[in-house]
């Protein structure tokens, strides 16, 4: 554990009064983020969610769980995992509350993630401390018998959710109208859709059965270099940002990155536009990462002259070109532990990564760009008081929360994620 206090316990804080600071929502300190109070869907913290109508809904957690103690719902959990050894794993996203973390036996990014519970095909559950995706990912990953369990249904990706498989089947229909299918001279079919890691298993499979492909933040150069060789050009969804961010530093001009609106005829653009485009962006966001702001930057390097800035590539184009660097969570926590010399960090990613690596790393002075507490709040949604629940269901031989994928949804997702896996970089 670390020795600063937790997000969680600095939400508590700020709220109670008892400290300076604010957070990013009012409600972050509200019952909700504890625990649901009635079945729902955890939308983020932007007001522009788009709740899909086929979410899983989060029924009442039982009242012993909600009336139990911190301390009380740590023993329980430890107890639980203690019972079911092997036949449980238990993973954490980086962005994760340090409360669920001290438990999960991985932490990492997504696809860190779902690596990890394909290397354990021993054991019967997967319990996914992350979002929906991301557990939907690792069903798709895993063993046929292994069951993925998300601990709070709630706990989805407002970014994911901003790009919903009938809206990206529309706009395919629409482009496949305006370009027809036939390759050009040199065997590239007219558009290749990229998703990235952050969707749907829907999403997904749309790829795989597209000719196209799925990317990480770690890899999205490599991938688009793997569809600029098969396509004219690129229809990239859901993040906006990281695609813009990518294509730009490939030396795609950003004229000719078009944003498609989803509920507008060609995603309100010219038909001449989308002929001269290169990459077509689709209008999603994270909403943690687009509250980074140039002007933190600059408040940063008035104070700390000589601060390393490093920003995550959903963040916004001004914000990554302002950075000294950017990258996925992976590379952010890699030139941290790389730093041999005490030095000044302002990182532009979720405040839980970036509390826990100034924990671990007190000869560096590492903080957020972005002042007040803004977590991931869809993944803050998974309380330790679900994860006691999960795991006592395990035990008693009750699988709840289960995340399955369709077999005929994940077998043409597995094709666009193993694409991903055999693109190489040049
Ligand atoms: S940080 Fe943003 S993109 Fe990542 S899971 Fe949370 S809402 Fe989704």
């Amino acid at each position: 554990m670390t020795n600063l206090a937790s997000v969680n316990e600095r939400i508590q804080l700020i709220v109670k009064g008892a400290s300076a600071g604010s957070t990013c929502s009012p409600s972050l300190a509200d019952g909700p983020w504890g625990f649901d109070t009635t079945p729902g869907y955890g939308p983020g913290a932007s007001n522009e969610d788009h709740i899909p109508s086929d979410a899983p809904r989060q029924g009442q957690l039982p009242q012993e769980y909600r009336e139990a103690s911190d301390a009380e719902l740590h023993e329980r959990i430890r107890a639980a995992k203690a019972t079911l050894g092997d036949r449980v794993v238990i993973l954490g996203h980086f962005y994760q509350r340090d409360e669920i973390v001290q438990h999960a036996d991985y932490l990492g990014d997504s696809f860190q993630l779902a690596n990890a519970a394909k290397a354990h095909p021993e054991a019967e559950a997967i319990v996914f401390c992350g979002v929906h995706f991301m557990a939907e990912t690792a069903d798709i990953l895993s063993g046929e018998d292994q069951k993925v369990i998300l601990p709070n249904l709630a706990a989805g990706c407002s970014m994911a959710d901003m790009a919903d498989a009938d809206s990206v089947e529309e706009c395919w229909r629409q482009l496949t109208e305006l370009y027809g299918t036939e390759p050009d001279e040199h065997g590239r079919v007219p558009v290749i859709p990229v998703t990235y890691m952050n969707s749907s298993a829907a999403l997904k499979a749309f790829c795989g059965r597209n000719g196209g492909i799925v990317c990480t933040s770690s890899n999205a150069e490599t991938v688009l270099r793997w569809a600029f060789e098969r396509g004219q050009r690129v229809l990239f969804f859901p993040d906006q940002h990281l695609g813009r961010n990518t294509a730009k530093a490939m030396g795609v001009p950003v004229e000719q990155m078009p944003l498609w609106w989803g509920r507008k005829p060609l995603g309100g653009n010219t038909a001449d536009a989308l002929h001269d485009a290169k990459v077509i962006l689709w209008n999603g966001f994270c909403s943690v990462h687009k509250r980074f702001t140039v002007g933190q930057i600059e408040k940063a390097r008035a104070e700390f002259p000589g601060v390393r800035v490093i920003v995550h590539p959903e963040s916004p184009m001004e914000v990554v070109d302002a950075s000294d660097e950017y990258g996925s969570t992976d590379y952010i926590r890699k030139a941290v532990e790389a730093a041999t010399e005490p030095s000044t960090f302002a990182i532009g990613t979720e405040i839980n990564m970036v509390q826990r690596l100034a924990a671990q790393h007190p000869k560096h002075n590492i903080f957020c760009l972005d002042p007040v507490v803004c977590p991931c709040s869809t993944m803050y949604r998974i309380h330790p008081g679900y994860l006691a629940w999960v795991l006592e269901r395990l035990v008693a031989g009750e699988v709840v929360n289960q995340i399955t994928v369709d077999e005929s949804v994940a077998t043409n997702a597995r094709v666009a994620l193993e694409r991903m896996l055999a693109a190489k970089p040049l």
